[in-house]
């Protein structure tokens, strides 16, 4: 997958130099590019941002910058379709894990970082019309950054875990929370197994798969239902068993 990220503060991006996406992008699994806005300007003060029309605080980045950054980084290439353009905004759909796997399966996503009042509305209708991409505005919660970078940050780094051999053990990815069960993941534990009077729950270490496996299981429902109430109100009746009920 190749990734292109605009911002007027490429340093923001620098973790994606760390970690697992450092890894992918050093083993040639994830083609990952972080380009300077103002590289496009073309005033002396490299200005990015004007006033809003009808008035109210704050600025708002022109969609002329925007534009020729963004002709330029697509290139021909968006014609040949799968990319997504993804405008992080607190006024988006809000960012799921069903949105990453779906992001996951694109051929590129350019993500368009704005900072003060946002980017002109202008920017996402014009794209929306080019052949070949998809524009996405996505919020990462309900709250309003400063910048869409630490939305990027989150965006790229929970779609890249999902891209075949980036994750060491795929399976690690079966059972986690937001996952294809619907649910919370249960509590987990690691050695020692008493820590400050504190024991691991015994079925644990009883080498007993199956009593595990419905452990796991009870435990997941249970934090679903006092933590998040709505996702279990989602699940289809025949995701629960006649033991789930139980629950
Ligand atoms: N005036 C905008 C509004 O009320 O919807 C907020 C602009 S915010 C100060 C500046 C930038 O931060 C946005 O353009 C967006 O890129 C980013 N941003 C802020 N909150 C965000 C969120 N919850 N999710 C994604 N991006 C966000």
């Amino acid at each position: 997958m190749r990734i292109d990220v605009l911002t007027i503060f490429p340093d923001y991006l620098a973790p994606l130099e760390l970690s697992l996406v450092g890894k992918a992008r050093q083993s040639g699994l994830l083609d990952l590019a972080v380009h300077d806005l103002r590289a496009w300007t073309t005033d002396r003060h490299r200005t990015v941002d004007d006033t809003p029309f009808g008035g109210g605080a704050g600025m708002v980045m022109r969609p002329d910058v925007w534009g020729t950054a963004l002709d330029a980084v697509l290139g021909d290439d968006a014609d040949d379709g799968g990319t997504v353009l993804l405008v992080p905004s607190p006024a988006g759909e809000v960012f799921t894990q069903r949105a990453a796997e779906e992001l996951a399966g694109a051929r590129r996503l350019v993500l368009a970082c704005g900072r003060y009042e946002g980017i002109d509305a202008r920017v996402a209708e014009h794209y929306a019309s080019r052949p070949g991409v998809t524009v996405r505005e996505v919020s990462i919660g309900d709250y309003v950054l400063n910048g869409g970078e630490v939305a990027a940050l989150v965006v790229v780094e929970a779609v890249a875990r999902l891209l075949p051999g980036v994750v060491g053990n795929p399976e690690s990815l079966v059972e986690e929370s937001h996952g294809a069960a619907g649910l919370l993941e249960y509590p987990v534990y690691t050695k020692p197994p008493a820590w400050r009077d504190l024991p691991v729950p015994e079925v644990l270490t009883s080498g007993h798969h199956a009593k595990v496996t419905r452990w796991r299981r009870d435990r997941a429902l249970e934090r679903t239902a006092a933590r998040r109430p709505d996702l279990l109100e989602r699940l289809a009746p025949e995701a629960l068993d006649r033991e789930d009920r139980r629950v």
